[in-house]
């Protein structure tokens, strides 16, 4: 068994594991597990979890276990089931053949439930759920035991029994763990190990109608795994001493849990809860609206499994809560797709400009680089004619003196092309809005640099007209307008900041046409602008891009000032 030795990802967590190998606590071995319930699909949290639990495997030559903790019938769906699947694979894990449902252990979980009733740990208890609470105490004031509290061990276990077999309507009975009712930790209070649901489960259908709560079902599922080190968040640290008692009662294998810090993040919501309500309320596409922080809405709007891992490798794993700026997770996105996405030109806003100059019915084959990270990855032919578009914003009729761009009477470069100078401006007749550039071009400047040694101060890219492909482009912002979604006043709720402006829909972009091979999914630069991916919807017909990022990094920019 190695223990890992890169510095880089040394964390609590490895130091656990690294202490724990050398005193052979459990043998050498190392056993983790990703666990989502699934009600819903998996969000950025979990990608950190996801890393976590795997990276750690694979650091420490151990085994990773996907495990669907499905004891909720009542939220739980297949079509989360397979989400969560794709979505961890996509990531770039692999479970092997380790693909449990904690459904797949109802029997033993039951068994052993018997066990602690006939020990005299467990009763049936006949309280309402209202009354549960009500005599569950404050964190002041200490609890009071259940009437049914000291029942016998055999009545208890001929109750569970008919529990079990399907005797008692939903709500009528619960069977509780007999711990302390005073205890501090209100965990302890005689927690509740099963309910009764007369509900349909995706797996095991009708079979069962009282189902386990996530503190008695999870210790067991780590247990019957052989999991070593049992990593969850931070909301679970009291829940700890109970999952102890669970397993030390029990007297079975006894794996280690271990907390650490959720992850957060700027402008954004991670929880699947409210993620749920952003689906059904219709305020989103669907689970992957690209604007979404969930795995599916990454994946859509572009962003790479790498550039997710880097992130998360980057904020590392902490015992304590914090807040990511969403900056850094941009960051880690451009980084990667700058070193991988083919350079195109396309023009978002487009406004058309003649050569007067350049002969009627010629076309021009320009070499365009494909990305100059990569020379390996060549060149590209780019038409040229006689009738352009270029972008809107990147001529002003009355320059303001920052304004380095086209402009009448001024001289700029055409990617890979010529110097064009403006001679004269179109306009509407009704509006006055200027809807065409008279310019002439340079013929000795081809390729972009002129013999003289003359300079111009700008660089636009541009497509032809003939040639240019139409395209829808989807441009995104945060999905929320404020920091933290959920600081907030009293009556109100997070949807009160949803970003109003987070979708442009731009339906009259010209790309070059090059992108006519482009496939769902293909990321590009688009030459000053951005990253941009072609949404899993678009068709040959009509193609869509998805804005990924646009290219300043405000990320790089606050470690330049170096507040980080
Ligand atoms: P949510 O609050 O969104 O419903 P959850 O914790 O209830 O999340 P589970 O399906 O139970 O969702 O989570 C599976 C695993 O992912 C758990 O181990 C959980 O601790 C972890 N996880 C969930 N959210 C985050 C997060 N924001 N940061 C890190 N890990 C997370
Ligand atoms: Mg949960």
């Amino acid at each position: 068994m190695s223990t890992t030795n890169s510095e880089s990802s040394r964390d609590f967590i490895r130091d656990i594991i690294n202490e724990d190998l050398r005193t052979d606590k459990y043998g050498g071995r190392v056993h983790t597990r990703f666990p989502p319930e699934p009600n819903g699909y998996l969000h950025l949290g979990h990608a950190k979890s996801i890393c976590l639990n795997f990276g750690i495997a694979a650091d420490f030559n151990g085994l990773c276990n996907l495990r669907f903790d499905d004891t909720n019938p009542i939220k739980e769906e297949q079509e989360y089931i397979d989400s969560i699947i794709e979505d961890v694979r996509w990531l770039g894990f692999d479970w092997g053949d380790r693909l449990y449902y904690a459904s797949d252990y109802f029997e033993k979980m039951y068994e052993h439930a018997l066990q602690l009733v006939k020990a005299g740990k467990s009763y049936v208890d006949e309280l309402s759920p209202e009354e549960i609470r009500d005599y569950r105490g404050t964190l002041t004031e200490p609890g009071r035991q259940s009437p049914y509290r000291d029942r016998s061990v055999e009545e208890s276990l001929d109750l569970f029994q008919r529990m079990r077999a399907g005797e008692f309507p939903d709500g009528s009975r619960v069977l509780r763990a007999k711990i302390d009712m005073a205890s501090r930790n209100l965990n302890m209070r005689d927690p509740v190990m099963y309910r009764i649901l007369h509900a349909e489960h995706p797996r095991t259908g009708g079979k069962w109608c009282i189902y386990p709560m996530y503190d008695w079902a999870h210790g067991l599922e780590d247990s019957i795994e052989g999991i070593t080190h049992s990593i969850c968040t931070l909301e679970f640290e009291d829940h700890r001493p109970l999952y102890d008692w669970f397993l030390d009662e029990l007297g079975i294998y006894h794996p280690q849990q271990i907390e650490f810090a959720r992850l957060n993040l700027t402008y954004t919501v991670l929880s699947k809860r409210m993620l749920l309500e952003l689906v059904q309320g219709g305020y989103v596409s669907g689970w992957d609206d690209p604007r979404m922080p969930t795995i599916s809405g990454l994946r859509r709007r572009g962003y790479t499994p790498e550039s997710i891992r880097n992130f998360t490798r980057r904020i590392g794993v902490a015992k304590t809560a914090s807040t990511i700026d969403i900056a850094l997770l941009e960051h880690s996105l451009r980084e990667d797709l700058n070193r991988h996405a083919q350079r195109v030109m396309a023009v978002l806003r487009p406004l058309r400009v003649v050569i007067e100059n350049y002969p009627e019915g010629q076309v021009e084959e320009m070499d365009a680089v494909n990305n100059p990270e990569d020379p390996s990855l060549g060149t590209r032919k780019v038409p040229f004619s006689r009738v352009l578009y270029i972008e809107r914003d990147d001529f002003r009729e009355d320059p303001p003196s920052k304004f380095f761009r086209l402009a009448p009477g001024r001289e700029v470069r055409l990617r890979y092309a010529y110097f064009i100078t403006c001679v004269g401006v179109v306009k509407d007749e009704v509006n006055g809005e200027v809807i065409e550039l008279r310019c002439t071009y340079d013929p000795a400047t081809q390729g972009g640099d002129s013999p003289d040694g003359r300079k111009v101060k700008a660089t636009l890219h541009w497509v032809s007209a003939e040639h240019a492909l139409e395209a829808e482009v989807r441009l995104y912002e945060h999905l929320f307008s404020r920091e933290d979604p959920t600081d907030v006043e009293a009556g109100a709720d997070f949807k009160a900041y949803l970003n109003p402006n987070s979708l442009e829909v731009l339906t009259s972009c010209r790309v070059e046409p090059s992108l006519a091979g482009a496939r769902p999914g293909g990321k590009y630069q688009f030459e000053r602008q951005g990253y941009f991916c072609v949404d899993i919807y678009s068709s040959a017909g009509k193609i869509v891009f998805n804005r990924t990022v646009p290219l300043r990094d405000t990320w790089a920019k606050i470690e330049k000032q170096g507040d980080r």
